[in-house]
This record gives C-alpha cells, sequence and structure tokens, in this order.
C-alpha cells in the first residue's frame, strides 16, 4: 500500500488507483482513506494527461459502493429452488469443495467442454478480469468468446485500418473540428468531453455529435445531427461523395495510403445527401454543412464510439465512418484522423495471465451473447457439441445484461445446470446461482489497466484491505485449480508477480518501475498512430473494399448475413425494421449513473436514475393516449416489458429509447429491458445488436 503521509488537519491518505470499470476512459485515481480502511472522496489525478484532474460523479461517490450494506461477505448455498434467493451461507472451504467437486463430476460425466468458465467487463483490470481463462484452458473446458462490447465494432474498425489502434486523444489539443460519433461522452467518459471542450475553448475548435437522440453531448455540441439508428452508413457515404464532389477529397493522400479510391468515387456518385438525407432523416443542409467542415478541416479528429455499431449493420457502419477521414486526407495531420479504442497499441504478452500456452484451439469457442441459446441447447451455439452443465462466472450479470432475457433466464433455471456465481452483490444471476462467493472491489487488490480511450498503462496497488470473507478473482481460480488438478505455472504467482512477468515479457520494463511512475504513456509514434508507415494490412494501405473473412479482430469464424455486407461502404439495410405490428425502434443507451449493471445497487444512482423508463416522443405518446409517466407495456416476439414513459421531444418519432441496465427485478413485471433484445448473432463473426429492435407500445 502507499505510505503517503496522512494530513495532519484531517486524517486524509491519498492512495493511487485506476477506474476497473468498462469505460473507456481508464481514468488514473486518487482515493482518500481514512483510518487505513475507509474510503473517502475519489478524484481525477491531476498529472495523468487524459484523466486531468475529472472523474465522473458516479466514482468520485465510490465509498457508497464499497462501504455498501448489502456487500456480499460469505459464501452462500442454495437451499431453495432456483432464482428463489433462498441461500444459507456456508464457510469458504465447503464452497470451493463443492464446486470443484460439480466441476470435476460434470467432467467425468460429460466431458471439460461442459463446463463453461463466463465473464467479461465488471472490471477491466487484466489479472482479475482474464485469469479465470487459465483455468479454462489448463482444464480444456469450453472456451469464451467475448462478443457484446465488440462484436460489431472492432472488426468494422479493422477492416478499414487493419489494427484496433488510432490517434492519441491528446491531438484534441490540435484539431479544428472534433467529431463525437456515437457515443454519448458527458456520461459515458467524461474525459472526452474536458478535452473536447478545451479545445473549443483554446482554439475554437468545432464540436460535431452524432448520435440517434438528444443527449446530454449533443446538446453541448456546436452541431448535433440526429439520425435515424442503424443510418450512420448512409451518412458518412453521403460526407464522402460531397468530399468527391467538391474537391475536398485529398487524391493524392489516397494515391498513396488507400486501395480503391476511383472505385470508391464511381459508387458513391448515387450516394448524394438527397439519397443520405432520406436514409438517416437528416436534413440535405445538415449533410452538405458537416461535410463541408470536415472537409475544409483537415484536423478533424473522428472519436468513433461504440454506440452506433450496436445494429446489425454496426460492422459496416463502422468501417464505412472511418472511411471518411481517409478520403479527407485528415490522417496526415497532427489533430487529424480517429480513434476507436487503443488497445491494439499495448501489444502485452498475456501468457502467463491467461494461460495461453495452454490453450488448445480445438476446443470449441461459445459466444456470450448466445448464452441464452447455448444454455437452451440450440446446437449451432454449441458448436455442435454437448449441452453446458457447469458454470463459473464472473464480472458479469447475464441475468441483466445479455439479449434476449427470456431465454437466459429458462437457461440458468434448468435443474441440471451447476452454476457458481462469484459477484460483490446478490445480482440477478446470483440470485440463480447454487453456491455465491463474494468478490473484493478494485480497491481491495492489485491490478493493471491498459486504457481504450487512451494509451496509458497503468497499475493500481490495493489500497485497502477487503472486507473480511470477500476473496479476488485470482484466489478463486488459484484455489479452484488445486482442487481441480488444473497446472499452470500462472496458478503459484501472485497479482503482482504476474503483472510483472508481463510486463518483462511485453518489454514494458517492471513492476517496480510501472509502480514508481504510475502509468506508462505507451502512445506509437506519430507515424505510426496515424498510419503514415502504412496501415496494417499486408498491401500497407486503407481497406475501402472490406475483405470481411479476411477481418482479423473479434474472429472467431463467420456469422450472421455475412455474405451480404457490402465490401464498400454503404448503407446496408439488415436491420429489424418497424412495421404495422412493431410500429417503434428500441434504443437501449446507457444512463449516466449506472455502468452497464453496476451501480444499480447504490442508492444515489439509483435515485437519481429514478426508474425504467422509456422515453418516447410526446406526439407518439398521444397518439397512444398515454401521458408524461404514464404506465406502459413494450412488446415483441421475445417477450413484453413493463415500464413508465417518459415525453421527450429529443427523441424522433417512432424511435423509443430506455436508459440503462436496470436489474430486471426493478421492472414491475420483473422482466427487464434485455426481454426484447435478439440474441441472433451480428455479421461478420458474432455479437448482439443492442440499439436494434422493432417493439409495438401501448398502455399498461
Ligand atoms: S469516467 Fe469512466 S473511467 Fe473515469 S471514473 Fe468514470 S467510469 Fe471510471
Amino acid at each position: 500500500m502507499d505510505s503517503s503521509a496522512a494530513d495532519p488537519s484531517t486524517g486524509i491518505v491519498r492512495r493511487p488507483s485506476v477506474c476497473p470499470h468498462d469505460c473507456p476512459s481508464t481514468c488514473a485515481l486518487d482515493v482518500e482513506v481514512t483510518g487505513g480502511q475507509r474510503i473517502g472522496r475519489i478524484h481525477g489525478a491531476e498529472d495523468q494527461r487524459y484523466t486531468a484532474g475529472v472523474v465522473c460523479a458516479k466514482v468520485a461517490r465510490y465509498a457508497e459502493r464499497i462501504h455498501h450494506p448489502d456487500r456480499l461477505t460469505r459464501p452462500l448455498l442454495r437451499v431453495g429452488p432456483k432464482g428463489s434467493g433462498q441461500f444459507k451461507p456456508i464457510d469458504w472451504n465447503e464452497a470451493l469443495d463443492r464446486v470443484a467437486e460439480r466441476f470435476l463430476d460434470v467432467e467425468r460425466r460429460c466431458g471439460a467442454e461442459a463446463v463453461w468458465p463466463y465473464f467479461y467487463a465488471g472490471t477491466m483490470g487484466l489479472v482479475m478480469r482474464d485469469g479465470i481463462e487459465r483455468l479454462t484452458h489448463a482444464k480444456r473446458y469450453s472456451r469464451f468468446f467475448g462478443t457484446i462490447c465488440v462484436g460489431a465494432a472492432w472488426p468494422g474498425y479493422a477492416a478499414g485500418a487493419g489494427r484496433i489502434s488510432g490517434v492519441s486523444p491528446s491531438e484534441m489539443a490540435k484539431s479544428d473540428v472534433i467529431v463525437i460519433w456515437g457515443t454519448n461522452a458527458v456520461a459515458t467518459q467524461v474525459n472526452l468531453m474536458t478535452h473536447a471542450t478545451r479545445a473549443r475553448k483554446e482554439r475554437g475548435a468545432t464540436i460535431v455529435a452524432i448520435d440517434i437522440y438528444d443527449t446530454e453531448t449533443m446538446r453541448q455540441a456546436d452541431l448535433a445531427l440526429r439520425l435515424r439508428p442503424g443510418a450512420d452508413g448512409a451518412l458518412a457515404c453521403a460526407v464522402m461523395h460531397v468530399l468527391f464532389r467538391d474537391g475536398l477529397a485529398d487524391r493524392d493522400y489516397m494515391a498513396r495510403y488507400a486501395d480503391a479510391p476511383d472505385a470508391l468515387e464511381a459508387h458513391l456518385e448515387t450516394r448524394t445527401p438527397q439519397w443520405a438525407s432520406a436514409i438517416t432523416g437528416l436534413s440535405v443542409a445538415a449533410i452538405e454543412e458537416f461535410a463541408s467542415l470536415v472537409g475544409r478541416h483537415k484536423r478533424t479528429f473522428f472519436r468513433l464510439g461504440y454506440g452506433f455499431s450496436r445494429q446489425r449493420n454496426g460492422a459496416a457502419n463502422m468501417h464505412a465512418a472511418l472511411c471518411v477521414p481517409t478520403v479527407s486526407g485528415a490522417w496526415a495531420h497532427e489533430g487529424g484522423g480517429a480513434l476507436h479504442s487503443n488497445s491494439g497499441c499495448f501489444k502485452l504478452d498475456k501468457t502467463m495471465i491467461e494461460g495461453l500456452d495452454a490453450r488448445d484451439p480445438s476446443v470449441r469457442r461459445l459466444d456470450q451473447s448466445r448464452v441464452g441459446a447455448v444454455l437452451g441447447g440450440d446446437a449451432e451455439a454449441l458448436k455442435g457439441g454437448g449441452p453446458v452443465k457447469a458454470m463459473l462466472i464472473q464480472n458479469t450479470n447475464p441475468l441483466a445484461v445479455a439479449p434476449d432475457q427470456e431465454k437466459v433466464r429458462r437457461g440458468f433455471a434448468r435443474e441440471d445446470l451447476f452454476v457458481c456465481v462469484h459477484e460483490q452483490f446478490l445480482t440477478d444471476t446470483a440470485r440463480t446461482a447454487d453456491v455465491v462467493l463474494p468478490a473484493t472491489m478494485f480497491l481491495e487488490h492489485d491490478d493493471l489497466y491498459t486504457g481504450g480511450g487512451h494509451q496509458y498503462l497503468q497499475f493500481a496497488p490495493r489500497a485497502v484491505d477487503p472486507p473480511e470473507g470477500c476473496r479476488s478473482n485470482h484466489e478463486v481460480v488459484v484455489a479452484l485449480a488445486e482442487r481441480l488438478g488444473a497446472r499452470h505455472p500462472g496458478f503459484a504467482m501472485s497479482p503482482r508477480q504476474l503483472i510483472d512477468w508481463t510486463l518483462r515479457a511485453s518489454g514494458r520494463g517492471t513492476l517496480a518501475e510501472l509502480e514508481a511512475g504510475r502509468w506508462l504513456d505507451c502512445a506509437p509514434p506519430f507515424a505510426q498512430a496515424h498510419f503514415l508507415d502504412g496501415f496494417a494490412h499486408a498491401d500497407g494501405k486503407f481497406h475501402f473494399r472490406a475483405d470481411w473473412p479476411a477481418t482479423p479482430y473479434a474472429n472467431d469464424g463467420l456469422k450472421g448475413p455475412w455474405r451480404e455486407m457490402p465490401s464498400l461502404p454503404d448503407h446496408w439495410p439488415v436491420n429489424e425494421a418497424a412495421d404495422d405490428e412493431h410500429p417503434f425502434k428500441l434504443a437501449i443507451s446507457p444512463a449516466r449513473n449506472f455502468l452497464n449493471s453496476t451501480f444499480t445497487e447504490t442508492a444515489t444512482s439509483r435515485a437519481r436514475e429514478r426508474r425504467p423508463t422509456a422515453m418516447m416522443h410526446p406526439d407518439d405518446l398521444a397518439a397512444l393516449g398515454l401521458a408524461d409517466g404514464d404506465l406502459a407495456r413494450l412488446g415483441n416476439g421475445r417477450g413484453e416489458v413493463r415500464l413508465h414513459v417518459r415525453a421527450f421531444a429529443g427523441v424522433s418519432r417512432g424511435l423509443i429509447v430506455s436508459e440503462g441496465v436496470w436489474p430486471p427485478s426493478a421492472f414491475l413485471d420483473g422482466r427487464g429491458i434485455n426481454t426484447l433484445t435478439g440474441d441472433d448473432s451480428v455479421a461478420p463473426f458474432g455479437g448482439a445488436a443492442f440499439h436494434d429492435t422493432r417493439v409495438w407500445a401501448r398502455a399498461g
């Protein structure tokens, strides 16, 4: 632990940490600790350039979460029917013995692939998030294919650029235009707004926001483009049409750095602003204004978020948006180019953390987004293999966050399925478990973090001791490995040893060095970040012609209607279309005071978000005979949910936006919003289209 002296007047010590939540900002934190154990206010580190002293309110008041009276602190054994929430406390040894016995029994009777360890982004720390993979590989359990966040976005970006990296966000200080596309930064990555608004103040940069409803980010933008869900590809095409038409395309740049500029120009001839206006709902004038802005300012920074990729045509839309700075030549200029995620710039050797040297590629890999189908025995989802009979779940809450929730619920209710959930609170998923294990929070263990929205590699040492009874993910994985006879050198290492090994093997120094410096800026040199030494395809070119089957990222075999995907950027009308029976489209967007399903347990966040709500245009409400605050039912073939409506003219007619992944138990009928979302695989490699759902709505 940090040993800096306490402030004599307050007794407060400030300890360094890193935000572990599923947010691209991965903020560097200064944590107030009193009495050695009590967390106070959490601050953003002033001297880390990206965090720049700013954190979001929900993390600033983390004391409420870490010292929450409902935290799990004792292992629990189910004593009532599945999902009843009836448990009795047991001790750790009995809990671990029971889990190991059941896993070994399942393995004996059904084979190792009948066990499926399941995890995700509840913490982004590499040791605590990914260590479960070491157990998976050492035991040859069914492998986990993580798609919920990146499934559509990464293939789309990589199809163009060849790898998942981009321009450092610090370059926004040199940008003339900053385009925040498909992400509500005010709610989900506050630091991005810090840098964008600073550029506006200091050099008069113009902020453009593109989204499907009037978010707070849209309200703070100089130009806000509210388009129809799934229409981003059409907007990108029309912008590029204007760039070619008006002599604003950088032909010299494209001749050197792009694969097929002539074919693209010919293809875009018919993708006019008028054509895009009919698809996007934007005015021709707004499209022309945006295109002109981008074309006249080479220092245009495209911050491409995940939100607009969560459509059935999401990968194609991401690729199309990424083509714009290539046509304008923005990549060649400081402050210009694009950033989606910088996760590709760290190049860490994760062999020891994840047990990659024990990985057997012949073992099946199951898509997390299809957990309902997997547990329901869907042959395709099971990759032709036998049923899943046992699960260990860490860092995720599939009963709330996975699509097609009724299917997921039925799967977890199976009497022949044994589930161990290692969690901080009794989530909806934990309530269905056979054994629940209490987990530590990030301030109670050591871990290593990479950023997505920046390029800092950061170490967070344990700041306080965990409550008695809580154990870290690493401790649980190691204890189970011992009981299960799993062999790997990583099981004999502490988190600090794993981190030190990883840093050394990756050429990133040592843990002692990283701890002394707190963070390491892994930003590639300018030419590399801007792809001036070539894009990451074999020919060194940016690919306007996407070769979807050859795209390297998130590739676990082709899925969905990938054969129909456009090669050149286009509007791909593959999304769930509203029809007479389902006249509305539904999007599930992030809530400012939650992060996925995390923080739904804290009183302040819940009070600020109030209750599950469907935001609808006042005219749509009136047509349904509904008023602000009324109860409504939303439904489709997958099920129905009951929640309150809110009149909001910032949502277009025909669209419903429901913010936040509220626990199903917070809804009036106990069915959460993901009851309505589909789990069909998004092309080209899988994932879920959370913002692409058609529904009916009626008074309820
Ligand atoms: S902005 Fe994101 S990374 Fe920063 S503290 Fe909030 S949730 Fe964590």
